[in-house]
Formats: C-alpha cells, sequence, structure tokens
C-alpha cells in the first residue's frame, strides 16, 4: 500500500479481495519492525482479521441459539438469559470496535459464553450437529470471494435441505433457514463494510488526481517517523520536489497538460521508489517524498537520480522539465512540522541556486547513528 496504485483499495477491510493479506495480517508480529509497515495500520489490520471473523460468527451462533431455545427446543428460562447475554456482549464488543479501544476483552468474554451456551445446550439434549457447517459457511464469507462464497453456502445448504428433507423433519428446515439467512447477512455486513472502508480511506488520505497520498496523511507519517528515531534510532529523510517553472507550462499549454505533467511526475517518482517509501502530493505542484531507513547521504544521493531521471525524460516531448528538490534528514529537526518547514526551506534554496538541482540541509552533527553505509541504497 505504499506505492499507490489508485486503482488498489488502500484498506481491504475484510480481505475478500487479498487472503494472503488477511492471513498475514493475523499472523505478522513484527509491530514497528524496520520493514517500512506502519504500525498502526498493522494493528487496525489484526483488529478487522478479529472482527471479520468473530462478529458475525457470535452473530450468528447468538441467533441459531436463541431460535433453537425459544422455537425448537424450548430450554430453560437461564439459558435463554445467558444467549440474551451473549447478545449484549456483542453489542459491547462492536461499540469497542468502533471506539478502537480495549477491543480483545468483548470478544473473548463473548466467544467464551457462545461455547459454554452451546456445550451447556448440547449436554442438556439439543441437536447441534449443524453447527459446524455454519462455521464453515462464515469462514467461507470471510475468506472467499463473494461469488465463490456464494456458490459454496448454497451447495452445503442444497445438501443440508436434501438430508432433511429425505428425513422428513420440519424443525431441521427452520434452523437451517435460520443458519442461511444469518450467513447471508454476514456476507452483506461485511461486503458493505470493505466497501465503506476502502472508499473512505481512499476518499481521506489520497489525491485524486494523481493517486498519490495526500497532506493529510503527511503529518502523522513524519511523526511515526521522526519517533522511530528518537526511540530506536531508525533514519529516515524528506524529500520536497517542486517543478520548476510549472505556472509557465500551464499557461502556455493549458490546465490540462499541466494535470498530465503532474501524473506523469508521480508515476516517474513512484516508479524509482521503494516499496518502503512513500510518496505524498503537497499541494499544487509539490511532492513529497518520505524515505525510510535511508539517511542524509543517501537520501541526497536519490533525490540526485530523481532530479537528473526527471530532467531527462522528457515529460513533455521537446520541452526540457525541470524539477528542485530539498533535503532534510531526520536528525536535523525536533518536530515534524520543523521538519516540513526545514525540507521546505531547503527546496527554496534549491530554486535559489539556479533551479534542476538540490540542495541538502546538512545532518546534524549530534547524530548518534552511524547505519547508513549498511542499507543499500536501492531495494
Ligand atoms: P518555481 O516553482 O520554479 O518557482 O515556479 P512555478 O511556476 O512552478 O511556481 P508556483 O509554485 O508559483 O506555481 C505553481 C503553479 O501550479 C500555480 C498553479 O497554477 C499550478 N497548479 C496548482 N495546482 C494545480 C493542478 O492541480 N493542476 C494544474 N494543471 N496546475 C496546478
Ligand atoms: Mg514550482
Ligand atoms: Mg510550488
Amino acid at each position: 500500500m505504499i506505492n499507490r496504485d489508485p486503482e488498489v483499495p488502500l484498506y481491504d477491510a475484510t480481505g475478500f479481495k487479498a487472503p494472503a493479506r488477511f492471513w498475514r495480517g493475523l499472523l505478522r508480529t513484527d509491530v514497528g519492525s524496520s520493514q517500512g509497515f506502519d504500525p498502526e495500520d498493522v494493528q487496525h489490520e489484526r483488529r478487522l482479521v478479529l472482527y471479520r471473523l468473530l462478529l458475525p460468527i457470535m452473530f450468528s451462533a447468538t441467533m441459531v441459539v436463541v431460535i433453537e431455545g425459544v422455537l425448537i427446543t424450548p430450554r430453560p428460562l437461564f439459558l435463554n438469559v445467558f444467549a440474551g447475554l451473549v447478545t449484549l456482549l456483542l453489542a459491547a464488543t462492536a461499540y469497542a470496535f468502533f471506539r478502537h479501544d480495549k477491543v480483545l476483552i468483548p470478544p473473548v468474554l463473548a466467544l467464551l459464553a457462545t461455547l459454554i451456551t452451546v456445550v451447556w445446550s448440547i449436554k442438556l439434549g439439543s441437536s447441534y450437529q449443524e453447527l459446524w457447517i455454519f462455521l464453515l459457511m462464515i469462514a467461507m464469507a470471510a475468506l472467499l470471494p463473494t461469488a465463490a462464497a456464494l456458490a459454496g453456502g448454497a451447495t452445503i445448504l442444497a445438501a443440508l435441505f436434501w438430508a432433511h428433507g429425505w428425513q422428513g423433519f420440519g424443525e431441521g428446515l427452520a434452523l437451517d433457514a435460520a443458519i442461511f439467512s444469518t450467513w447471508l447477512l454476514s456476507l452483506a455486513m461485511m461486503q458493505l463494510q470493505a466497501r465503506q472502508t476502502d472508499e473512505l480511506a481512499d476518499l481521506a488520505l489520497t489525491d485524486p488526481l494523481t493517486g498519490a497520498y495526500n497532506r493529510r496523511y503527511l503529518l502523522p507519517q513524519t511523526r511515526r517517523h521522526l519517533a522511530d528515531y528518537h526511540r530506536y534510532a531508525r533514519l529516515s529523510s524528506l524529500l520536497l520536489i517542486d517543478i520548476d517553472y510549472f505556472k509557465r507550462i500551464n499557461d502556455e499549454m493549458g490546465h490540462v497538460e499541466g494535470d498530465r505533467v503532474l501524473k506523469a511526475m508521480v508515476a516517474l517518482i513512484d516508479g524509482r521508489i521503494r516499496g518502503a517509501d512513500m510518496l505524498f502530493r503537497l499541494g499544487g505542484e509539490e511532492f513529497v517524498v518520505l524515505l525510510s531507513e535511508v539517511g542524509a547521504q543517501t537520501a541526497r544521493k536519490i533525490a540526485d537520480e530523481l532530479r537528473s531521471k526527471i530532467a531527462s525524460q522528457e515529460v513533455i516531448p521537446g520541452r526540457r522539465v525541470t524539477v528542485s528538490i530539498g533535503v532534510c534528514d531526520v536528525t536535523t529537526v525536533d518536530s515534524a512540522e520543523d521538519w516540513l518547514l526545514s525540507v521546505d526551506r531547503a527546496m527554496y534554496e534549491a530554486k535559489r541556486k539556479g533551479r534542476d538541482q538540490v540542495y541538502i540541509k546538512e545532518p546534524s552533527p549530534r547524530d548518534p547513528t552511524n547505519v547508513e553505509g549498511t542499507i543499500p541504497m536501492w531495494r
């Protein structure tokens, strides 16, 4: 999700489109490591993994327990109260999810309560042989593409209906219908959530013209990299890239051509930076690249490579389009705001010195790390 392709959603909230990423999210333990992951994203994904499986399972389990307990095989009042409690815990879970806080306790409690209810009911003689089927269907809904999940679920249910029809149990059919409807509901809920989360994340964090991240995402990312430096002595650098005399391009060739140049610029920069780096459009014709695990010397080389690559590309046929780049590494600044201001000043220094060049704010002599030489420049 770092080199943004505007066609690929930023978040895949349910794992419908990316089962592999779903499992990685579940198993990943390297939160905050040097791999360029955004630790908050990883945690967020873990929560989603938890909820996209547990919430529908618990919801369906509660429905089945209540339907079975009230309508089909009436059982003692306390068991129904217990099922009601599970439903309440579900509500608490949903609430905690939306607050993104203390999310583990309610689902674990609710799952335990569901299990106790089910085991107890079986001891008292209710039949729960079909429970595994709806667990299977929920897993399918969570992990498979929608069409495959629907086809699989429909096949399982057809088999169930056929089996019950053969034996002629009316209650069995009612229970199957309950399972099927809760399953469909889970599927629909997850679909909706996936779409909304994708759309919202895309709208909130990316620039519609170029597909690069937008300014809104820049400040939290720079803050995180600054914190990583203070906590782990992990280096990073900012580049601020400003197109030279862009106004002339607009004035002489029109805004449509100007927009095309902006998109071409993003494609050029994006094609050159590593997966762990992030590209932002700050506004107008200014772009910021956040380079992870890169100190001042390497950042300068990267900036210079980008600068000469852009100048030699003929983004507009027959016309030289150049950029001025400011470079500032994390060792020289005290705050994210300070960092952005410093890299802006460095960029203006490059402009002042004649454009089509790189200006670097000298790294701090008090930099305690000396890890630069060990990090490869490109992937
Ligand atoms: P220099 O940076 O070299 O000093 O000169 P410049 O001409 O690039 O300077 P300036 O930053 O003043 O110009 C930026 C221009 O970018 C002004 C505005 O018309 C144009 N611009 C801003 N946003 C967009 C956009 O979304 N599309 C297009 N086509 N142009 C834009
Ligand atoms: Mg400019
Ligand atoms: Mg500008």
